[in-house]
C-alpha cells in the first residue's frame, strides 16, 4: 500500500487521486483475532501541501470478521472510515504538531501503518450478528436463536409468585 510523491514533489498544490487494494493479514485486538474477509481498499487524494508536507485524505473500506458478543457466531462487519493523514520527508520538523506526521522515505508514502491504526481505532466494540440476536440463555446456556429452552416454563417471575399466593389462599 504505497504511493509515490515523485510526480508531485516539485510543485506545491500538485495532487493526484488514488485507489489501491491490498490483501492484509488479520490483526490481534484485545486478545481477539480479527480477520479481514476481503482485501483492504483505500481511495483518496495525495497533495503536496508545501514545506515538505504531504496530505493524504480519503476513505478506508474494510470487511472484517469478528464474533457476535451475544451468541459468539462469526459475523462480518463492513467498515467505512474517513481519514486524513500527514506525511513528510522530514517528520522531525513536525514533532510538535497535534497530529502525527508519518515519514516519507525514497519518495514513497507507506499507508499500511496509519491505515491499520485507523482501523483499530474504529473497530466496533460490540458486534452483533443481527440486531435482534437473542444470545444464550443465562441459566442453561442454550442458544436462543435456534429455539426456546425449557427454563422459561419452570421459572416463575417473583412478582407473579406473590399473585399466585393470593390466588391460592382465595381458593381455600
Ligand atoms: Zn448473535
Ligand atoms: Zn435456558
Amino acid at each position: 500500500m504505497e504511493l509515490s510523491i515523485a510526480d508531485i514533489k516539485q510543485r506545491v498544490g500538485a495532487a493526484y487521486d488514488f485507489d489501491v487494494e491490498e490483501k492484509v493479514e488479520g490483526l490481534e485486538f484485545k486478545g481477539e483475532r480479527i480477520e479481514f474477509v476481503a482485501p483492504l481498499r483505500v481511495s483518496g487524494r495525495v497533495e503536496n501541501l508545501g514545506k515538505k508536507l504531504y496530505g493524504v485524505t480519503g476513505v478506508i473500506h474494510a470487511i472484517i470478521e469478528d464474533r457476535c458478543y451475544r451468541c459468539l457466531a462469526k459475523t462480518q462487519v463492513n467498515l467505512k472510515i474517513d481519514f486524513n493523514f500527514k506525511f513528510s520527508e522530514s517528520p522531525e520538523k513536525y514533532r510538535e504538531e497535534e497530529d502525527e506526521v508519518f515519514p516519507i522515505e525514497e519518495d514513497t508514502i507507506k499507508l499500511e501503518t496509519p491505515v491499520i491504526n485507523e482501523i483499530i481505532l474504529n473497530l466496533p466494540s460490540k458486534v452483533l450478528c443481527s440486531p435482534d440476536c437473542r444470545g444464550f440463555c443465562p441459566d442453561c446456556g442454550a442458544d436462543l436463536n435456534s429455539g426456546e429452552c425449557s427454563c422459561n416454563e419452570t421459572k416463575i417471575d417473583p412478582r407473579l409468585r406473590v399473585l399466585q399466593k393470593l390466588l391460592d389462599t382465595s381458593n381455600d
